[in-house]
């Protein structure tokens, strides 16, 4: 048998195996369950193609996007490998090789979209053929929780049951609640080995900034950046189309993208955006899981993600051909405040919506991270030995100071009235303010009133949303936003534990503040 080492090299045509990828291709060739975690362009394929060459009979593999399937079969046919796919934009002479690949028992790696396996036509051909290996790409799509959810996927499992071959899993979603889940689903519960590696992308910039007008904040940014391809993400359709016009006005090629387009408009805008160069897409995350487009240069952020999850998926669409990348991700109280309020309002069960809030927590805690951004959001991944030097925090370190007895005085002003009350007039009471509302409510006798002039407004406002950063306080949707006190914030108000705050977003919270970048 031809050994793995000259097949890469003959076949795929690479000298050497990528980090990660040489023990997983040997787990897999010698039949063992997988669960693979590699970031997006870690290069997963060659871990189930190459087993597919070492090993005997056909390999499955499991795909949701058609468009690359047909790459992958295209490139295995180029080197001389018998690939096909069986996917609802063959051909039919398409369809016929395939079946004729299999008949011969040539064929050693079979691509399908998870909606074959509700076929039983499907189901009969495979037991058949001599299936040795279900390869499934993007797995996380099992998980309901998650936005790219594929009811099929649940099939898989049935369809690995019913042909008692080993099983390979790969997702670039690392979070350890989805794995957790592939392994229920896929997996029956059966541990599969696990690699997890490679989390970090050393080219990709990330940077945050506190959303202050963010129309001029992402046109001040892609002004800087002009003519390179980029990605906005924005958190509603209305604000795609707006920014994608600014940006035009401002002499840019860009185009919108969202999931209330029909289907046609989006395939347009997806593969313009792969042929041109220097195309700005505004989008929602609608756009975004097939697109393979190595040389975008750039993503910002107009409002902040759902989850630290979804930040490093979205952030890790820039700058895959390894040359360097730049983020940008603004976030606000109105952010926190929408992203919490869509947890509390969805659909899910109420363990799921802690575990949605944790990931919440986590992202914002990379938001007010008061040392490197990558080193805070690769120990979210459980990778420890991080260097960085590309982030904007490693760029300039932020002066810190001890915030508690501010915050004291904001919890203090948020319980002598009850907790009934946001930001803005719980800013009022600090600053001793003499507004209809604090008139109404009696609330100039609070003896909080007035204690807070130290600061002015924008500078309260920094505190309250890096309080809400830091998970001390949260809006309660059953009282209209009002800020109530976490537990997390006990110690601070007990006088148990001390709280450091980042200066310079107290500091410059001035008028016309702009990114750095
Ligand atoms: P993903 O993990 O996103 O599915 P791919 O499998 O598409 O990634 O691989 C990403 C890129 O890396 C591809 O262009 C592929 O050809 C390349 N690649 C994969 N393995 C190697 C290797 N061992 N040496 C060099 N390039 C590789
Ligand atoms: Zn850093």
């Amino acid at each position: 048998m031809t050994s793995a080492a000259t097949l890469l090299s003959d076949v795929f045509g690479f000298d050497a195996f990528r980090a990660g990828q040489q023990e997983i291709v040997e787990a897999v060739t010698d039949g063992e369950n997988v669960l693979a975690i590699m970031p997006t362009g870690g290069g997963k394929s060659l871990c189930f193609q190459l087993p597919a060459l070492m090993r005997s009979g056909v390999t499955v593999v499991i795909s949701p996007l058609i468009a690359l399937m047909r790459d992958q079969v295209r490139a295995l046919q180029e080197a001389g490998v018998c690939a096909g796919a069986l996917t609802s934009g063959n051909t039919e002479e398409e369809t016929d090789a395939v079946w004729d690949g299999l008949e011969r028992g040539d064929l050693k790696l079979l691509y399908m979209a998870p909606e074959r396996l509700a076929s039983s036509g499907t189901r009969d051909m495979l037991r058949r053929v001599g299936v040795s290996l279900i390869a499934v790409d993007e797995a996380h799509c099992v998980s309901q929780w998650g936005h790219d959810f594929r009811p099929d996927y649940l099939r898989i499992g049935e369809l690995r049951r019913a042909l008692d071959v080993p099983l390979a899993a790969f997702t670039a979603t690392a979070d350890a609640e989805t794995q957790v889940e592939i392994v229920q689903k896929l997996f029956d519960g059966t541990a599969p080995r696990a690699f997890l590696r490679g989390f970090d992308r050393p080219n990709i910039h990330l940077a945050f900034a506190s959303k202050d007008s963010p129309r001029r904040q992402i046109l001040d940014f892609a002004a800087a950046r002009k003519g390179q391809s980029g990605i906005v993400y924005c958190g509603t359709r209305a604000k795609t189309e707006g920014i994608a016009g600014a940006l035009r006005d401002a002499g840019h090629a860009a185009m919108h993208y969202h999931g209330g387009m029909e289907a046609d408009d989006r395939r347009i805008a997806e593969r313009r955006f792969q042929q041109e160069d220097g195309l700005i897409v505004v989008a929602t995350v609608a756009f975004g899981m097939g697109v393979d487009k190595p040389d975008i240069r750039w993503v910002a952020h107009a409002d902040l993600p759902k989850s630290i999850e979804a930040y490093y998926q979205e952030i890790g669409r820039a700058g895959r051909d390894g040359a360097p990348a730049e983020t940008l991700t603004l976030f606000g109280p109105e952010d926190i405040r929408l992203r919490r309020t869509q947890i509390d309002e969805g659909l899910a069960p109420p363990e799921r919506r802690a575990a949605d809030h944790a990931r919440l927590n986590a992202l914002l805690g990379l938001a007010e991270a008061l040392e490197c951004r990558r080193k805070t959001l690769l120990k979210y991944f459980d990778e420890t030995d991080v260097t960085c030097g590309s982030c904007d925090l490693c760029d300039a370190p932020v002066d810190v100071f001890d915030g508690t007895t501010a915050v004291r005085k904001a919890l203090s002003a948020m319980l002598r009235t009850d907790e009934w009350f946001g930001a803005g007039h719980l800013i009022d009471i600090l600053l001793g303010n003499e507004t209809d509302k604090i008139r109404q409510r009696g609330h100039s006798s609070l003896p909080t009133y007035g204690v807070g002039k130290e600061y002015d407004k924008r500078q309260w406002q920094a505190v309250f949303r890096q309080m809400m950063g830091h998970d001390l306080v949260r809006p309660d949707p059953e009282r209209h936003g009002a800020l109530r006190m976490t537990d997390a914030a006990l110690p601070i108000l007990r006088d148990e534990a001390k709280i450091s705050l980042r200066r310079d977003t107290i500091k410059s919270a001035g008028k016309n503040r702009r990114p750095a970048a």
